[in-house]
């Protein structure tokens, strides 16, 4: 089969052509068309393929094989015909500040720090670099420094064939043995890279390239990073998220993390003197509990809190004690006490009202489901075997 031309070499920008269709063959997928040349970059060196239509047909996905370039068509085209195909330029621009993005970061990075990139992806919001090594926040901030400098910079990159004996000589970034012609992108002094992707003609069409986190993985670590209209938009959701957040707290986002410092201090010493009340209230209502040995109370509306503090309120004075309050969905259940072990009839408590929980010698605590009354006369049972 003849090799495509690859047209997104020669005419990076554009995003129309006029081609005669080769081939159109129906597979499972759909169509596998081929034509004399092609816009279509297919997937390959981690870039998505380019997605658009030809002759009007949509193409779905794009793959080469052996220097043929298959695009994938919902329909069927008539071979022989000439038609024009065209890309979502927008797709593409995405796709060549992410990519283009990532040489010059990972080219700094390998450059200064001797880390390889190993795993290159770009999702639908995400796009990942993975490294052989880990970088810490202050290394990460200053390679992101320098990669801007670089973009603002505009300069172009070259692009360039060399012959094997050129080859041995260069030293540049491969994820793979390559056999064959080698196609070597270099951006000036910041990278220098076998690739078949697509690239900005100047480094200032990546606009800005920015890192958004790091986070170890496998034996290295994984950096998550958007470039150009990618950043922009990253930050304008970013910015309508914290000024959603300082409102809130009646707050300019400049202030949001002393008021957040100042709003988790009054919770937390609302939460310490609301825990005080209640273990005051629950002591209450535990003394006016008569008290026998062990004790079952019945109490509707309870949350497991409410019932921990107050099983254990009542176990100051009794043996062994439990709590069992109705929810919307079962039966809620505690048992303590301070002078005997109460995990073995939480067990058997759970093993017969199919439920669930645990705890410690002293508390137990966990959901179930049965009859309030039948549940408390078989604790008590089990309460008088201890
Ligand atoms: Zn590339």
């Amino acid at each position: 089969m003849t090799a495509t031309t690859k047209l997104y070499y020669q005419f990076p920008k554009a995003v129309k052509f006029r081609s005669t269709v080769l081939g159109c063959e129906q597979t499972e997928k759909g169509y596998l068309i081929t034509l004399a040349e092609t816009l279509f970059y297919p997937e390959g060196g981690g870039q998505p393929c380019d997605l658009g239509t030809i002759g009007g047909v949509e193409i779905t996905e794009v793959h080469e094989r052996e220097g043929v370039i298959f695009h994938t068509a919902s329909d069927s085209i008539e071979v022989g015909t000439s038609v024009e195909g065209e890309i979502d330029g927008h797709r593409r621009r995405d796709l060549t500040q992410q990519h283009s993005g990532e040489h010059i970061l990972s080219g700094i990075i390998c450059a200064r720090h001797g880390l390889n990139n190993v795993g290159f992806h770009i999702g639908a919001d995400a796009v990942t670099i993975d490294f052989d090594g880990e970088l810490t926040e202050e290394e990460l901030s200053e390679a992101e420094n320098i990669a801007n400098e670089a973009i603002w910079q505009d300069f172009e990159p070259e692009i360039f064939f060399p012959d094997p004996k050129e080859l041995v000589q260069l030293e540049y970034r491969s994820k793979k043995e390559l056999t064959g012609e080698v196609r070597i992108v270099r951006f000036g002094e910041y990278d220098t890279c076998a690739c078949c992707g697509t690239h900005v003609e100047h480094t200032g069409e990546i606009g800005m390239v920015k890192i958004l986190g790091a986070e170890h993985y496998k034996k290295g670590q994984r950096i998550e990073l958007v470039c150009g209209e990618r950043a922009l938009r990253e930050f304008a959701k970013r910015n309508a998220e914290l000024k959603r957040s300082a409102a809130m707290l009646s707050a300019k986002p400049s202030e949001l993390t002393a008021r957040l410092t100042t709003a988790l201090a009054e919770r937390d010493e609302t939460k310490r003197r609301l825990s005080s009340a209640l273990d005051r209230l629950w002591d209450a209502k535990a003394a006016e509990v008569e008290l026998e040995s062990d004790v079952v109370l019945v109490e509707d509306g309870l949350t497991m809190d409410d019932a921990r503090r107050l099983s254990m309120a009542v176990a100051k004075r009794a043996r062994a004690v439990a709590v069992v309050s109705p929810t919307q969905t079962g039966i809620l259940c505690t048992i303590a006490s301070e002078t005997v072990d109460v995990r073995a009839v939480g067990k058997a408590i759970f093993a017969e009202f199919n439920g669930h929980g645990g705890g410690n010698a002293k508390l137990v605590s966990g959901n179930l489901s049965g009859d309030k009354q039948v549940v408390k006369a078989f604790i008590l049972s089990e309460l008088r075997k201890i």
